[in-house]
């Protein structure tokens, strides 16, 4: 190797390590302005080239500022994972390999990896061993291949092979999804033809869970191909659907059940959580993050498919410049929609053999038990409302508790710009039944129960300052 690429793969190791080590140190919210970020890295297109390792500390130099701290042990607003140090040197191995990981020939390495790891997951996760699994960018594409296995599978039963004619002149498909569900399920059903707004959406109770007795009526009605969508883990409240019930009503009139657990699936994973999943292994697909709770780097996700020649029929292709291994030797681009792509097997069998089955559910027990301090901590103030049980890791406030409803969004969203402004913790806004909350999630391996109580006094300190003279109690 030219000593300037060392040089510059060098460079990225130091600065690595030193953004590793200031992780907590630095602030979680990015600092820079647009304008500023411009500015460090705009220029005119190059010309010529420039010494490998200065390009590596201009990049890195100019996009610091602008970088959020979900790496670091105090950022709470979206459902992310902290980019694990095992699985970040499994990912950095991965690059300098530069295997294409769409056939077992391209990479036999990264084919035999994925199907130790699919092995691995479905045992972590108590689903059933013969599932097929792909190894996607996240949760959403996850969630698509899936849906897309399901889509063809159930027109098949009803006579139509939607994978040669398409979905025009197809007996319709009735989608039923919780009121509740991820803006990333509606995405998916745009991209396969399913339509975001031609759902029927059944009513969710108080935590977003899906009523089972709204779905039986529905489905009474239906008649037809059938996908209904549950969900483990809703992003608010960390809500699980009741699966079991669903499962016996969607079978029964037979359906496919699809259930979004991006970061909800691996409760399952950790034995004092694994009840709030109870049933969810009569599903017939899965969508979950490897980025999310597994704590992987971006970006990682994984589609479960029971139903292994649905899997494949949605999702597998021939070309003759892609032969075919054979035998026992599993062809990764048979189950999801990319043929070149990264190989995240290396990663998820990393970070599994890291951890172990001890340390994830050690980690997943300890997130539960931090989110649950933090709610503590929070509702003991006058004024702050918890609007749900936590029962996992995910939970939302509001403030101003007894004020007109107008007065506590705004409040809310005052206390959310002054605990950013003070740059001890991140949290951000979400909606939730009309109201502005502020959204907090326990998910970083880096998060400690000091992390939490600096963070609870910051939030605390910012309600005191956002809300003095408007609570009569206060
Ligand atoms: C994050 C999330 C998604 C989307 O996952 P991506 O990995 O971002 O594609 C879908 N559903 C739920 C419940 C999520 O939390």
């Amino acid at each position: 190797m030219p000593d300037e690429y060392r040089a510059a793969l060098e460079k990225a190791y130091t600065l690595a390590l030193d953004f590793h080590r200031a992780r907590a140190k630095r602030n979680p919210e990015a600092t820079a302005s647009f304008d500023a970020l411009w500015a460090a890295l705009n220029g005119p297109t190059p010309t010529d080239g420039m010494a490998p390792a200065e390009v590596i500390k201009q990049l890195a130099e100019g996009v610091d500022a602008g970088l959020m701290g979900a790496a670091g042990p105090r950022y709470f607003a979206k459902v992310t994972g902290g980019s694990h140090p095992v699985g970040v040197a499994a990912d950095w191995l991965t690059s300098i390999w530069g295997q294409n990981s769409g056939s077992y020939l391209g990479s036999p390495a990264n084919a035999v990896v994925e199907q130790i790891a699919a092995i691995w997951l479905l045992d972590l996760l108590s689903l059933p061993p013969d599932c097929s699994i792909g190894f996607t960018t996240g949760a959403t594409m996850a969630s698509f291949v899936c849906l897309a296995a399901a889509r063809g599978e159930v027109l098949r039963k009803a006579g139509w092979n939607a994978d040669a004619e398409g979905l025009f002149g197809a007996p319709p498909i009735s989608v039923c999804i919780g009121n509740d569900a991820h803006a990333a399920i509606f995405a998916a059903l745009r991209y396969l033809g399913l339509g975001h707004d031609r759902v029927v959406r059944i009513p969710t109770d108080d935590a977003g869970r899906m009523q089972v007795a709204a779905l039986s009526t529905t489905l009474a009605s239906c008649g037809g191909p059938l996908i209904v969508i549950g969900q483990a883990g809703q992003i608010n409240t960390g809500a699980f659907d009741p699966f079991r019930e669903m499962a016996d009503v969607v079978h029964r009139y037979g359906g496919w059940l699809h259930i979004d657990g991006a970061f909800g699936l691996w409760a399952r994973s950790c034995p004092t959580f694994a009840h709030l999943t109870e049933g969810i292994e009569q599903a017939d697909s899965w969508a979950t993050d490897g980025h999310k709770w597994l704590q992987l780097p971006y970006d990682c996700g994984y589609a479960i498919v029971r139903d292994a020649h649905a899997h494949r029929r949605a999702m597998a292709y021939e070309a003759s410049y892609l032969p075919a291994a054979g035998g026992e030797c599993r062809e990764p681009f048979h189950y999801v929609p990319e043929l070149s792509r990264r190989a995240r097997g290396f990663a998820t069998w990393a970070l599994i053999r890291a951890l172990g089955r001890s340390g994830i559910a050690a980690m997943i027990e300890q997130h539960c038990l931090l989110a649950r301090r933090m709610a503590e901590r929070l509702a003991s103030e006058a004024g702050v409302e918890i609007l749900n049980p936590v029962e996992l890791n995910q939970f939302i406030v509001q403030f101003g508790t007894g004020l007109p409803p107008a007065q506590r969004d705004q409040l809310t969203r005052a206390v959310i710009k002054c605990v950013q402004a003070a740059g001890v913790c991140y949290v951000g806004e979400a909606g939730w039944r009309e109201r502005v909350v502020m959204r907090f999630s326990v998910i970083s391996w880096a998060t400690t129960g000091a992390d939490i109580d600096r963070s609870a006094e910051s939030i605390i300190a910012a309600w005191r300052e956002v809300g003095a003279g408007t609570m009569n109690s206060g």
